[in-house]
């Protein structure tokens, strides 16, 4: 059995991620006929059903890959560096580029955590509505709307694309638009699109799955046999006390079923109590009662698992099924969740949601030469804050902290120390350096 690809979509603020999102979601709306796009916890599934209607007239071929489950929480490293068996979670990529904007920071940080993790991706080249006017081309693949625009429009779209391929042959890419491309194994394929109108979102999935197809069939078979996932999200959930949100991207999950989680301590070892999937909109009656219990699911899905003691259930986690196997499922969770950075005696302390945004600000820091001193997950606590008092060198005694927060009683210390928290690395670290400039200048 082949399943389908994990898919997630990161790329630089404001460049269109979400956008993109809920229009793939909101292609083929809410019909519940065959091929008819399902949305899943953390996940929206579109099937390969879903994907010939919308390419329609683009496609002339048959494809084995069964649809793609596009990662629901766009851009951000916590969920693109997810981990699955130590790989990364996430089978392929969409880098969306705002086209007039072009390559900014965060385009980079993310095509460092791709590189790093050896995940193939295409890029959105978004927002070309902007360029002149579309209107008459909404839900269109790019190849058709581009034929109704003038010249000097489609000129001003090859113009723009090919700023963004000069930019990225300095990054050590060669790429080029996706039509124009013979060998995928070469070249990184770019999809003119906006995601606003619509238009490039055929194209767009006939990429990936053509990707998936050509690259992935191998790491994509799913055997029958004990589930494996990778938690999203551990959430407080009304009537089912803490929950956790898994990507199931291998075998079966059933009600009932022995887990091993990871936690900040030993491997959290529970019962399946049940298995959770949203309701269909229509079948919702009361917007509290939003769950559909399953007794099994087969990879790849998102689903919200109940279950007694979830409380320190670890972001990023493994979660995997054990039977007879317990032991050694305990030693590889408690392996695959070890939190492995490179500290120094001499350091900044850091802290993030989950194990991958926590080495995605590792490794920024690395590259610019910043010492680690102590690294964690979870919001910062008045601990963190009496460990950065100690700190020696006046220049470190910070703490950043990317996607958390600071707990109440963490508060009323923070003015002890500097803090930096923000939900984009490359923001952290540029305040980082701005507030040790100044404070270089005023020790001087
Ligand atoms: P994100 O931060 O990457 O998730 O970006 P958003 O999806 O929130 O988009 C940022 C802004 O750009 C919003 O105001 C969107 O409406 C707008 N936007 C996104 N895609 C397009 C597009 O294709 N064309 C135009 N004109 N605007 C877009």
């Amino acid at each position: 059995m082949i399943r389908q690809p994990i898919v997630s979509v990161l790329g630089h603020v404001d460049h269109g991620k979400t956008t993109l999102l809920d229009k793939i979601r909101g292609t083929s709306v809410a019909r519940r006929e065959a091929g008819a796009i399902t949305q899943h916890i953390g996940a929206t599934e579109v099937p390969i059903d879903a994907i010939y209607k919308i390419c329609g007239k683009l496609i002339n071929k048959k494809f084995k890959v069964p649809g793609l489950l596009f990662i629901d929480t766009p851009g951000h490293e916590a969920f693109t560096t997810l981990r699955a068996r130590g790989g990364a979670l996430a089978d392929l990529a969409v880098l969306v580029i705002d086209i007039n904007e072009g390559i900014m920071p965060q385009t980079v940080e993310s095509i460092n955590i791709l590189k790093r993790y050896k995940t193939p991706f295409v890029i959105a080249a978004n927002k070309i509505d902007l360029i002149y006017g579309w209107k008459n081309c909404k839900d269109e693949p790019f190849i058709f709307a581009i034929q109704k625009q003038k010249e000097e429009v489609q000129q001003s779209v090859d113009e723009k694309i090919y700023k963004i391929v000069e930019k990225l042959y300095e990054l050590g890419f060669s790429a080029d638009r996706y039509d124009r491309i013979a060998d995928f194994t070469q070249n990184l394929a770019i999809i003119p699109m906006s995601a606003k109108l619509g238009i490039g979102i055929a194209d767009l999935l006939l990429v990936l799955v053509g990707l998936a197809q050509r690259f992935l069939e191998e790491n994509l078979k799913t055997e029958e046999g004990p589930g494996e996932g990778t938690v999203l999200e551990v959430k407080e959930e009304r009537g089912l006390g803490k929950t956790i949100d898994v990507i199931l991207y291998s075998g079966t999950m059933r009600k009932g079923d022995t887990i091993v989680v990871g936690s900040h301590d030993e491997p959290i070892i529970t019962k399946i109590k049940a298995i959770l999937k949203p309701k269909p909109l229509d079948e919702m009656r009361d917007p509290r009662d939003r769950f559909l219990s399953v007794d099994e699911v087969h990879a790849a899905a998102g689903i919200k698992i109940a279950a007694p003691n979830l409380e320190n259930a670890l972001a990023g986690s493994p979660v995997i099924v054990a039977d007879d196997n317990l032991e050694e499922v305990v030693n590889r969770v408690r392996k695959e969740t070890g939190i492995h950075i490179e500290t120094q005696e001499e350091g900044v302390i850091i802290k993030a949601d989950a194990l991958g945004s926590l080495e995605a600000l590792a490794y920024e820091l690395k590259q610019e030469g910043l010492p680690i001193k102590m690294a964690d997950i979870g919001d910062i606590s008045k601990r963190d804050i009496v460990n950065a008092q100690t700190i020696g060198n006046p220049l470190y005694r910070v703490i950043l902290g990317f996607n958390v927060k600071i707990l109440p009683d963490a508060e009323k210390e923070a003015s002890k120390i500097k803090i930096f928290t923000n939900n984009v690395v490359y923001k952290i670290i540029e305040d980082y350096k701005e507030w040790m400039d100044e404070k270089k200048r005023e020790l001087e």
